[in-house]
């Protein structure tokens, strides 16, 4: 790689005059751009020639990380392998270059498989219905609980304004809650990392006919089962609330058992997670919401059209691929994967609660906790070798939390790999502490300070001191 090339902007590789293209003459004449809406300056846009705009981006792509080209073992968002075929299948002339006003009898195909793909959806979670419009599995937390308060006003039981949360909840719950109108009270977690249900019985006491519903999220952000789902589902119902589940990471329970069989009233997956769409620089998502049966009148209009109908399409060619034998081994690999990786790591690496997890765990930073190095540390040196690093920092439970989520998806050499290297990092972290507390050192940028960065972010090319000799 070219290095005098690599951190430059485009805009630092500009020269006076200097053109990539020609334009034949002019053959229709000149349309005059009214006055009002000229502009006072020249735009100073970058002058290259071709083949520099075309290094300069193929280049900066090769800096991009994803699955496609490494381990990516970020806990609670599943990160996985999206496969091809379902690319292949969501671009298919006919589905792709669908126009959403076409007559509605030319797209009719397009409609069964929209409806396939809720039957599959309510088989997999036990649910009585599905909306496939919401955006994100935010927008479709936002839905469902639109659905639980629209279903409290039909009755006439206007007072149940506040959701019950786990301390442990990705940090949309509160805050689709909070957009969504709805107080939030927190349920704290036990010692080991499931639901307090004693906390929750004197929460349902004293504040019940207010609750609207308790959001769960099972396995929980820990990745551990929530057995006392049954006693926690009497309590929400015998109150009046419903019962949210958030299937955002439904990967581990794929096939083994069904929220609508446990309880739930209203859920959301992330299509974007669990069934093979890429996600993580924020594009297109899907958020189906399900219902069990009597709140389907409650769907609300969210999105035109049929959501990201792309996106619909690849979940509906994995699930497809996967078959139903297949999608049974989807749980259990997760699991197996996340346990092999926590066994091997754990007298490295504090884990705070033993046990079986599901598809992702939880360290607390090292074992040794004398080196000073950090799970900051930890997650810029795994750069260095070539990983992208866990999710580090949440939960907020622990002070040094590093989440690990392998998924199901990876082969016992890349697992085996990434803990050859957690192990020779944990051994670093003693014998040269420095080399780990100054890392990354051999990416393009190195530790940047994200105190300052976000305090001082430098988002225009001016303020930029560069030396284009
Ligand atoms: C990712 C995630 C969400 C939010 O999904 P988005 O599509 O990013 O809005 C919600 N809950 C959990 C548990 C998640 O992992």
């Amino acid at each position: 790689m070219n290095n005098k090339l690599y951190g430059n902007l485009i805009f630092e590789l500009s020269r006076k005059g200097r053109c990539g293209y020609s334009l034949p003459k002019n053959r229709f004449g000149v349309y005059e751009i009214p006055q009002l809406i000229q502009r006072k300056k020249e735009p100073e846009l970058p002058e290259c020639d071709e083949l520099t705009v075309v290094r300069h981006y193929t280049n900066l792509s090769g800096n991009n990380f994803g699955v496609d080209n490494g381990f990516y073992p970020l806990g609670s968002c599943t990160m996985k392998y999206n496969p091809c075929i379902d690319e292949e299948v969501a671009a298919l002339p006919a589905f792709q270059n669908l126009h959403p006003l076409q007559p509605a009898d030319s797209v009719r195909g397009a409609e069964a498989v929209c409806t396939l793909l809720k039957q599959s959806l309510c088989e997999l979670t036990g649910m009585k219905a599905f909306t496939l419009r919401p955006f994100a599995g935010a927008h479709g937390e936002l839905v469902g609980l639109m659905i639980i308060r629209a279903y409290h006003e039909s009755r006439g039981d206007e007072r149940r304004l506040k959701v019950i949360v786990p301390d442990s909840a990705h940090g949309t719950n509160p805050a689709s809650a909070a957009v969504c109108g709805l107080e939030v009270v927190e349920v704290k977690s036990l010692d080991d990392g499931t639901i307090d249900t004693t906390h929750l019985r004197t929460l349902v006491e004293e504040q019940g006919e207010e609750i609207a519903a308790m959001m769960m999220t099972n396995p929980n952000t820990l990745g551990l089962f929530e057995k006392r789902i049954p006693e926690i589902a009497e309590m929400i119902h015998g109150c009046g609330g419903l019962l949210y589940y958030d299937g955002a990471n439904f990967n581990p329970m794929l096939g083994v058992c069904r929220p609508g069989d446990m309880g739930f009233d209203v859920m959301h997956l992330n299509l974007h997670k669990t069934f093979s769409t890429p996600h993580g620089g924020g594009g297109p998502g899907a958020g189906p919401v399900g219902v069990r049966d009597g709140l389907q009148e409650f769907f609300p209009e969210v999105s035109p059209y049929h959501g990201n109908f792309a996106v619909l399409m690849r979940a509906y060619a994995y699930i497809l691929s996967l078959g139903r034998e297949h999608v049974k081994e989807v749980g259990p690999l997760a699991t197996l994967n996340a346990n092999y990786v926590k066994e091997s790591l754990k007298d490295l690496y504090r884990l705070p609660i033993e046990g079986l997890c599901k598809h992702e765990f939880v360290f607390d930073g090292l074992a040794d906790k004398s080196t000073g190095v950090t799970t900051m540390d930890v997650a810029k040196r795994l750069l260095d070798y070539g990983y992208h690093a866990p999710t580090i920092y949440f939960p907020l439970l622990f002070h040094e939390s590093l989440m690990i989520e392998p998924t199901e998806v990876e082969s016992k050499d890349t697992l085996d790999g990434f803990i050859d290297v957690m192990r020779r990092i944990a051994h670093e972290a003693v014998e040269h502490p420095n080399d780990v507390k100054t890392a990354p050192h051999h990416t393009p940028i190195g530790r940047v300070d994200d105190v300052e960065a976000a305090k001082h972010p430098i988002v225009t090319f001016k303020q930029l001191q560069y030396d284009n000799s």
